[in-house]
């Protein structure tokens, strides 16, 4: 019966993460289960801090509850080895103790029933095993991604990579066709700065594999016509995607508070007109680049929304030069989902974040890549070489994207019928996945109907 089933949903502590499986979690309430939704602590303040201090959304039945990730008030969490080296060592103990103290409560009438992990998080697929509760996962970033990740032991094998993640070979592999062509110097764990923290990503990312195969429920926010290799490859992997927010209660998970204004200033913009500017939670700038962008914008001459986000660490400083008046909004955090499918938008500006790019793909928004770090330069290999929904940017001698080289590609892409084509075909393509008899719907309800037996 689905009112007693009572899902638990561990995300890994980043915005990337938690927006899609708190988007996946209302989708499971909608269809009768009970879910308690478990953030770190420390992220748990910022959700409830952009909430105004709610804890929870009128109406939402997504319980939010934390656990600590066993870092002290002042450590650095963007120092991610630090991170999960703490989270892999305290949490999975605290997670046993909150299910058992949830199943002990009100006489084990409201017991967890089954737990789904960010696939960045399986290690608690063992808790769960241990528990005797059974568990899946859920890939946020592409399926690409984990064919690599689960591939890792073939490439150390075929001497493209030595057993740290660092490389032996130059150049470019591909796993299978229709996937993105992979720098081997360019692997998600490369863009880190020190070797320890490199070394210490890969060797995770490695046993995250290792945890997820303890289940063969795999779900991802993916399509199959999106990713065929890539799923060929993995045919554990169940796609669910696009996996889209529900209207009501799309502000629950945000760690910032979202300003709506922006929305009043689309309704204001002739269709089809606005550059949409976005480089996701975790992308910093240099100063330079910075300046550049804002500068680009500028040149452009046309309207732009764009986020930047008030960060502790982002110092950026608009140049004196720029004058955003007339023709830009700046916000610290949009909508994106709504602004995406507002009609005044023309393109996205994106670091190519999975779930930006899943944004833009499943609302038909033409792409300007300007990837930053991890799994960005294989999402942006699959927007403009792949699926042809995009461009990226080129350097320039210093390393630096200059505001002419902006103003000339939004040009080029607003002038290219074929990208823009493409783009609406897309669309349409992977958002009849979600309609009632779409193939991602069909493979939801497996799922449900496996979380039943
Ligand atoms: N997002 C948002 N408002 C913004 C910018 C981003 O709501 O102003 C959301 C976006 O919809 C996505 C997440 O933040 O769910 C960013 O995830 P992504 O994988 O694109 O990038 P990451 O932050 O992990 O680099």
């Amino acid at each position: 019966m689905g009112l007693n089933k009572h899902v638990l949903v561990l995300p890994f502590p980043a915005q990337g993460h938690v927006n899609p499986l708190m988007h996946l979690s209302h989708k499971l309430v909608q269809h009768g289960c009970k879910v308690t939704f478990v953030n770190t602590e420390f992220n748990h303040k910022r959700v409830v801090h952009a909430m105004n201090g709610k804890v929870s959304l009128e109406g939402s039945k997504v319980e939010l509850v934390s656990i600590p990730d066993g870092l002290g008030p002042e450590e650095d969490r963007n120092d991610l080895a630090g991170l999960i080296l703490s989270m892999e060592r305290n949490m999975p103990s605290d997670l046993e103790r909150l299910i058992r103290d949830i199943n002990s409560m009100d006489g084990g009438c409201n017991r967890i029933t089954s737990i789904v992990c960010d696939t960045y998080m399986a290690w608690g697929l063992e808790v769960a095993q241990n528990l005797g509760i059974k568990g899946a996962i859920i890939i946020p970033s592409s399926a690409a991604i984990i064919a690599l990740e689960d591939n890792i032991p073939k490439l150390i094998q075929d001497g493209i990579m030595d057993g740290d993640g660092f490389p032996i070979k130059k150049g470019k592999f591909q796993l299978s066709p229709n996937m993105p062509n992979v720098s081997i110097a360019h692997m998600p764990w490369s863009y880190f700065p020190d070797e320890f923290t490199q070394k210490t990503i890969h060797h995770y990312l490695a046993k995250t594999i290792q945890w997820s195969h303890l289940t063969d429920c795999w779900l991802s926010n993916t399509t199959e016509e999106l990713e065929p290799g890539a799923l060929s490859l993995c045919p554990k992997i169940l796609p669910i995607g696009p996996i889209k927010e529900s209207p009501e209660f799309r502000s629950l998970g945000q760690f910032w508070q979202e300003d709506l204004s922006c929305l009043n200033w689309l309704n204001q913009q002739p269709p089809c007109s606005v550059v949409y500017v976005a480089f996701g939670s975790i992308t910093m700038f240099d100063p330079n680049q910075f300046k550049e962008l804002a500068l680009g914008l500028q040149l452009t001459n046309r309207p732009f929304l764009w986020v930047v986000r008030d960060d502790y660490s982002n110092n950026n400083l608009y140049p004196d030069e720029f004058q955003c008046t007339n023709k830009g909004k700046i916000v610290k955090w949009a909508p994106q989902q709504m602004v995406l499918k507002h009609p005044a938008i023309a393109c996205f500006i994106s670091h190519g974040g999975w779930n930006s790019t899943m944004d833009g793909v499943s609302n038909g928004v033409p792409f300007l890549c300007w990837p930053y770090f991890a799994d960005q330069e294989i999402d942006k290999a699959y927007i403009c070489e792949v699926w042809k929904v995009g461009l990226g940017f080129d350097k320039d001698e210093k390393g630096i994207i200059s505001r002419w080289e902006i103003k000339k590609k939004v040009e080029e892409l607003l002038g290219d019928e074929d990208i823009k084509g493409s783009s609406k075909k897309m669309k349409d393509m992977v958002m009849s996945n979600i309609a009632s008899d779409g193939k991602s719907t069909q493979n939801f309800n497996k799922f449900m109907k496996w979380l039943g037996e």
